[in-house]
């Protein structure tokens, strides 16, 4: 799911990059890429606009931040709306100060109603919970018993009415740890038996899977509000495939109005449908999205971080966590100096242990390249990245006298006998130490100068 727009995304972000400043026209440009791939999503037009004309506003308007450049500063708003969209903080279950919780399950039919009632049995069991699930689904042949072996997979009881009572039921199986409903025909009555065999028994939660239909109609909805009122659910919860495409939105709509909903679970993740329909559910009807499920097994379920979601579909690796890390530990004023100085050629060691400290405060170097988008094909050669390697060059710079880290080229071969014994490393690693800063000390410079920044020098050594 989303690869197609995350790709679009991760595409138009990257190519932002390298850019010193962005112009208006740039932001522009970008904006109608980023509109163009959400549609192409089938991302709701109504949210687009609202999404696209909050980051345009927010783009043309950011402070320039000495942490991030532009292209950093374009990802870090588009992120945050994106998240935004989809809700801002995780929203949890809200349990009944008096148990038990009922979390009623609504939607259309194959939806995965069923198979997610079985996930969050087994997810609640798993914190504690003492969940009991009841089986309202008498329209679907069949639904009764999938529950029950569906139950039986979580390892938690399922309240049914007993086999051949239902309308259309296929003669439902007696699955060990099943509370029978007797002879209830109408879902609303075992729903609301379904309860009160949850109150006698103890258990903590209760969870209502009611039936769907294959579209949406008066009859399907009427019988939802029924099941709802009759047991005054905590949390109703809209489960929405998100494979159907563009008709998320109006049935979300129409669940909204008809039964109304707390929270919404989308399910079918694991599809490679372009599932932005589904992102639109959010802002389209202001219930949190509150789980995902991904997959046909019991353990193909999480709670949905809207956060988490926003960076898998950004395609940015973990280049999120870079920003947030370079914008806590990024000392402006101390990396707008050292810039200057590498301008000017006059970048000594002393800053260049300043800079690579500021760096390596971020984490481990390898952790931090790796979290640069693309890196994940380059597993191998990251590898190769070793913070002992750093931690030698911190010792031979530490190694030299204050003038020398000043003025690297009073190195002569007496300092840099000393220096080697003084580090523990060889003469020939202080040669080489010194002899790359050089190079690369000429090489920022030069660069500098193409580029055409002011205060470079031509040739310095
Ligand atoms: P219900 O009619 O709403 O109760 O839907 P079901 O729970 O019976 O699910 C309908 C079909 O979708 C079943 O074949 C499920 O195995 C499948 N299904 C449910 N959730 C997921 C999911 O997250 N991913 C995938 N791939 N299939 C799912």
């Amino acid at each position: 799911m989303f690869d197609s727009l995350s790709g679009r995304l991760a595409g138009v972000l990257t190519d932002l990059r390298g850019k010193g400043k962005l112009s208006d026209a740039d932001i522009d440009r970008t904006c109608r890429e980023i509109r163009l791939a959400l549609l192409e999503a089938d991302v709701s037009l109504t949210v687009v606009r609202g999404f696209i004309a909050r980051i345009k506003e927010r783009a043309k308007g950011a402070e320039v931040s000495g942490a991030l450049n532009p292209a950093q500063q374009v990802v870090k708003i588009v992120n945050e709306e994106l998240v935004g969209i989809l809700g801002g903080e995780t929203r949890r279950i809200q349990f009944a100060k008096t148990p038990p919780t009922v979390i009623m399950l609504a939607g259309l039919q194959g939806a995965g109603k069923t198979t997610l009632a079985g996930k969050l049995a087994a997810w609640l069991k798993k914190q504690g919970h003492t969940p009991i699930l009841v089986a309202c689904d008498l329209q679907r042949p069949g639904a009764v018993s999938q529950l029950q072996i569906v139950g039986e997979r979580a390892g938690v009881p399922v309240f049914a009415p007993n086999p051949g009572t239902s309308i259309g039921g296929t003669g439902e199986l007696g699955v060990s740890g099943s509370a029978g409903a007797g002879s209830l025909t109408e879902p609303i009555e075992v729903a609301r038996s379904g309860v009160a065999e949850a109150r006698s028994k103890q258990h903590d939660v209760v969870i209502v899977d009611t039936a769907g239909r294959l579209g949406i109609d008066e009859e399907l909805m009427a019988q939802a509000k029924g099941i709802r009122d009759a047991v005054e659910p905590d949390e109703v919860l809209f489960v929405l495939d998100a494979m159907i495409g563009q008709d998320a939105v109006a049935t979300a709509e129409a669940f909204a109005q008809g039964v109304d909903f707390t929270g919404v679970v989308l399910t079918k993740l694991d599809g490679d449908a372009r599932g932005g329909a589904a992102l639109s559910v959010r802002e389209i009807t202001g219930r949190p999205i509150m789980f995902a499920s991904t997959g046909e097994k019991l353990e193909d379920f999480d709670v949905f971080h809207p956060d988490r979601m926003s960076s898998r579909i950004l395609g940015m690796g973990d280049v999120l966590s870079l920003i947030e890390q370079a914008e806590t530990h990024w000392d402006v004023q101390q990396a707008e100096a050292a810039a200057n100085k590498i301008t000017q050629g006059e970048l000594t060691l002393e800053d260049f242990l300043e800079q690579m400290l500021m760096i390596r405060k971020m984490g481990p170097i390898g952790n931090l390249l790796g979290m640069l988008p693309g890196a994940a094909g380059m597993k191998d050669a990251l590898s190769q990245v070793d913070d002992k390697q750093l931690d030698k060059v911190q010792a031979i710079i530490r190694g030299m006298t204050p003038a020398e880290r000043e003025n690297p080229k009073i190195i002569n071969g007496s300092r840099r006998a000393r220096i080697a014994n003084g580090s523990g490393v060889t003469v020939s690693d202080v040669n080489q130490l010194v002899d790359r800063f050089f190079d690369a000390r000429k090489m920022m410079s030069q660069m500098a100068g193409r580029m055409g920044m002011p205060g470079a020098r031509k040739n310095n050594r």
